[in-house]
């Protein structure tokens, strides 16, 4: 039986493998392949992280991820991979039903992220990485976007967000939205409607893509007249929202409306004592490698301080 199971291999699951590894608990960390088909997250997928305090000069994505993976090997984290498909919080130990093995544990923490929702389009997945992201925090600064016209779709706050952020850099940033009405909150709103740099187009859906090796433009059509046009930008960004990855959880835990797990104000802690949530996991707000991190390293001394309360 583990003392601590840490479900997820992003920065969130690595901290908390990090801080709970120099705490002499021995983590096992599973690594997931369940979104995207890799281990170690979202940065996996991401280019140039420019905003990790600590990497003046920028690092990528994966070579991030790997530095932590090694960091936490070196307070004796052990790494098994496959994803969990189920589990049992009803008794102790913990019991995980991993698609290579079950696991017991004492202590588990759920640092399985989200995913961005991305069009099921085949020019999105062409472009992909190529001028195409879900992440314009993490991509939009990219010399390859400045002062070029970007495009956002979605309609959420997200999106917006998302649309201001790039106007730093954009030469235009056009939103893109399906229907005539952002669902955003209403500052958000104002924020689009009064910014010079952003343009709104509605009632209006991709329907493909163009470029040589990067993007150059989308072909979009308007759905009520059915009319098509082709808009010129150097990058796509897919603000149509996450999906936290908690399908394995089965209402084993409580969670919100869109299926993030609910933990207790100011803690990592779930609806079930022991069990740990860390990460874009429970986080629909910040969604920042960064914040994954801190809660992965404030749901490891919630874990450690657990454990010896139950003398392990
Ligand atoms: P939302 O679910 O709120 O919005 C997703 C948007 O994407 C909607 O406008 C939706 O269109 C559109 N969309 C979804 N699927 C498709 C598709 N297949 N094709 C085209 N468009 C699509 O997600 P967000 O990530 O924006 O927000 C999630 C939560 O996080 C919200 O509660 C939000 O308030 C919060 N948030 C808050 C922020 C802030 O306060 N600063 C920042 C970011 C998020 P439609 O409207 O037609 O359904």
């Amino acid at each position: 039986m583990e003392k601590i199971v840490i479900i997820g291999s992003g920065p969130a699951g690595l901290t908390a493998a990090i801080y709970s590894g120099r705490a002499n608990l021995q983590p096992l960390v599973v690594e997931g392949f369940q979104t995207g088909g890799q281990s170690g997250g979202q940065l996996m997928t991401t280019t140039e992280v420019e905003n990790y305090p600590g990497f003046e000069q920028s690092i990528m994505g994966p070579e991030l991820i790997s530095k932590m993976r090694t960091q936490a090997e070196r307070f004796g984290t052990r790494f098994v991979s496959g994803d969990i498909l189920g589990v049992d919080f009803s008794t102790q130990p913990f019991k995980l039903n991993r698609s290579s093995g079950d696991l017991e544990a004492r202590c588990v923490l759920i640092a399985t992220g989200a995913r961005a929702n991305i069009l099921d389009h085949p020019s999105v997945k062409k472009y992909w990485g190529k001028g195409v992201s879900a992440c314009a925090t993490c991509d939009g600064a990219l010399p390859v976007f400045r002062n070029k016209p970007i495009m956002v779709i979605g309609g959420g706050d997200s999106a917006i967000e998302e649309a201001l952020f790039l106007t730093k850099f954009a030469s235009k940033v056009i939103i893109l939205h399906r229907r005539d009405a952002f669902r955003a909150s209403k500052i958000m709103q104002k924020r689009a409607f009064e910014n010079s740099k952003i343009e709104i187009i509605f009632d209006s859906v991709i329907e493909d893509l163009f470029g040589e090796k990067f993007v150059q433009g989308a072909k979009i059509k308007n759905i009520k007249t059915a009319e098509l046009k082709d808009v010129q930008c150097s990058g796509i960004f897919m603000g149509i929202g996450h999906t936290p990855n908690t399908s394995f959880l089965n209402g084993a835990l409580q969670l919100d409306e869109k299926g993030y797990i609910v933990t207790k104000p100011f803690s990592t802690a779930t609806s079930i004592k022991g069990v740990f949530a860390c990460g874009d996991v429970s986080d629909p707000q910040y969604r920042q490698a960064i914040t994954a991190a801190g809660s992965g390293c404030a749901a490891s001394i919630e874990a450690e301080r657990y454990l010896s309360e139950l003398g392990e």
